[in-house]
């Protein structure tokens, strides 16, 4: 393994975990598009299956092109190995059916990603895990939600969509005072904008779908966390679990794409500045949520734990949801869609889309209102975004 320590984190984007193809010398890594792998003779395939032997056996379990992506991801968060998924959903559900068994309890963060708060609020709960949401960013609440069984705190900061900041330094002391753990789904923030394990979480989940593939071609995750808990994960979680395994080919996009995360991520963000700003100054806006603006309210705690602001921006319409609803339809360069950390800037309603799950009393109270919208700040630049924001605001007649 190459050392990596004293190199810059551009550096370590593109070199971490990459090495020549040992047959062909090939620098891309090759896309090792095969199920099976075949053993020199018994002895080795029974060694390989007792993990006696490090080799691959079958790609469910571990394939070489999701290996060297591992590898950099990481180094990336600065934890002791990673394993990558099929999906971001994936990699949420394999860490946590890894770690937690019936009666066992959960305290959750109330404002997450749709499918996340589903498998929590609904599935879990079939299997006998107890789950109690909070509101999480008064850390206050999440102290008092512990109770003896609780294995693991889970968080998503900044929240979706509200972009409310949970102090993550705190989470990891309460967890560990209890003898649970923290889980942070850092999707938003990618491991350039914030590492959680540096703060005391000791699992990151992801959607790699995200900023880490960035650009809206592939669907995949990742659990990053000590080694034998990915292990763990690896070979429970998701070999007799989930079945969770990624394509060599998604592999393979993702390690292509994640090489500039660093050069994409600083603009995404700046954009999402200017836009931000913009908008902060627009008669028609009700209220904004961008940490990176000096009037959000946590910008402090932002400033401590983040690296960088992020590219989402949620905001409040005066008119509500008719007037969202006028503004999505009348964009023109901004795309219509769920997801986010493409190179597309995105538009889209939490409420009737990615929020639809959460039952309504529960949405407003996580503070996703009907007229909520959510802008995922793309690679274009920022004088056309906000032209055409400019342009569809101008339509909206009330
Ligand atoms: C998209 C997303 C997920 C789910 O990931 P998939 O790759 O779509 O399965 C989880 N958490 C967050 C914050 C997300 O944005």
């Amino acid at each position: 393994m190459k050392k990596h320590n004293n190199l810059g984190y551009n550096t370590k984007l593109i070199h971490a975990g990459n090495y020549p193809d040992p047959l062909t010398g090939a620098l891309s890594t090759p896309i090792y598009q095969t199920s099976t792998f075949v053993f020199e003779n018994a002895e080795q395939g029974a060694a390989r299956f007792a993990g006696k032997e490090s080799g691959y056996i079958y790609s469910r379990l571990g394939n070489p092109t999701a290996a060297q992506l591992e590898e950099k991801l990481a180094v990336l968060d600065g934890g002791e190995a990673a394993v990558f998924t099929s999906s971001g959903m994936g990699a949420i559900s394999s860490a946590i059916w890894t770690l937690c068994e019936a009666g066992d309890h959960i305290v959750a963060s109330d404002t997450l990603y749709g499918c996340t708060f589903a498998m929590l609020d609904h599935q879990a709960r079939r299997f006998g895990i107890d789950v109690t949401f909070v509101k999480a960013k008064d850390i206050e609440n999440v102290k008092q939600a512990m109770k003896d069984n609780t294995k693991l705190i889970y968080i998503e900061t900044p929240a979706n969509p509200t972009l409310d900041i949970i102090n993550i330094e705190e989470c990891a002391k309460i967890a560990h005072e209890n003898g649970a753990k923290l889980m942070v789904d850092n999707t938003f923030m990618s491991p350039y904008g914030q590492r959680p394990l540096e703060f005391g979480a000791d699992i990151v989940v992801y959607s790699a779908t995200k900023y880490i593939n960035g650009h809206g071609d592939v669907v995949a995750g990742v659990v990053i966390g000590a080694k034998e808990y990915i292990n763990e994960v690896r070979m429970v979680g998701i070999k007799d679990v989930t079945g969770a395994c990624p394509s060599p080919f998604d592999s393979w996009l993702t390690l292509r794409g994640l090489k500039t995360l660093g050069v994409r991520y600083d603009r995404h963000c700046d954009n999402a500045m200017e836009v931000a700003k913009y908008l902060e100054k627009h008669d028609m806006i009700e209220k904004i949520n961008y940490p990176g603006l000096e009037s959000f309210p946590q910008h402090e705690l932002a400033k401590k734990q983040m690296k960088k602001f992020g590219a989402m921006i949620s905001f409040e319409l005066k008119g509500g949801l008719e007037a969202g609803r006028q503004l999505m339809n009348n964009v023109e360069l901004c795309t219509l869609a769920v997801s986010l950390g493409d190179t597309e800037t995105l538009i889209q309603h939490p409420a009737s889309m990615t929020h639809a799950a959460v039952p309504e009393e529960d949405r407003l109270k996580a503070g996703i209102t009907d007229g909520l919208v959510r802008l995922s700040i793309g690679l274009e630049d920022a004088e056309d975004i906000i032209a055409d924001i400019e342009q569809a605001l101008n339509k909206v007649k009330l």
